[in-house]
Order: C-alpha cells, then structure tokens, then sequence
C-alpha cells in the first residue's frame, strides 16, 4: 500500500489525530498554514474530488459537516475555509481526497 493518507488511517505511519469516526479520519497538517490546518480524510480511498462519483456524495457531505463542527469547538467561526485542492495549479500533492479545514487567523480572498 502506497497510499500516505491511506496508512496513515491505518495507523501505520503517525499522525496528530484529531478525530475519528466510521467514515473519516482528522489529523494535523504536519505544515500548518494556519493556527488550525486539520485534513478531514475519508478512510476509504478516494483519489480526489476529480475522481469521486455519486456513490462519495454521502462522505463529502459529512466531511464538511465534520469540519463545521471542529470549527465549532474551536472557536474559529469567525473566519475559516474548507478547501479540497484539485489540480496542479492548486497545489495538490496528496492523491488521497482530503478536504483541508483552515482558521484561527484572517484568511485573505481571493487566495494564492
Ligand atoms: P494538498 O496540497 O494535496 O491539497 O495537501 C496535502 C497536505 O498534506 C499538505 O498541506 C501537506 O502539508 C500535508 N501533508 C503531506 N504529508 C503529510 C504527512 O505525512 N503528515 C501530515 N500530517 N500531513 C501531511
Ligand atoms: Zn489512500
């Protein structure tokens, strides 16, 4: 298994968990760009947001209703953003979906 958020979920390579249910699997980004940068990880493997199909809508909806409420409990509703980078151009580097939840400081508009 190649997959980095693959075995991370699977407890094979460590990561700052911050939550964990049946569906999805919540860690620190080890390079933060934010106070709070979470990734919100299906555990099942899903390359990206290009690649998913109908049968992922029920996972991305609760991944961003999962971030809603870590940003709930953070006390960052204020100003935060969930981004799934798609692309070259976006940055994307991982080809495991995670949708990045980001907050704890003004965040700009339009992003880099
Ligand atoms: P992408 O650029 O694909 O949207 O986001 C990948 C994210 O994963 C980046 O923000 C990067 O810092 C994070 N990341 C990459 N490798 C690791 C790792 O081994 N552990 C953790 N916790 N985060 C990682
Ligand atoms: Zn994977």
């Amino acid at each position: 298994m190649s997959c980095l958020f693959c075995n991370i979920v699977a407890g094979k390579i460590p990561a700052r968990k911050v939550f964990e249910d049946d569906k999805v699997f919540i860690f620190e980004d080890v390079n933060p760009q934010a106070p709070t940068h979470v990734l919100i990880v299906p555990k099942r493997h899903i390359v990206d947001i290009k690649n998913a199909t109908p049968e992922d809508t029920e996972i991305i909806g609760h991944s961003h209703l999962v971030a809603a409420k870590i940003a709930r409990e953070r006390g960052i509703e204020d100003g935060y953003r969930t981004v799934y980078n798609v692309g070259p151009n976006s940055g994307q580097s991982v080809f495991h979906l995670h949708l990045h939840l980001l907050g704890g400081r003004v965040l700009r508009w339009p992003p880099g």
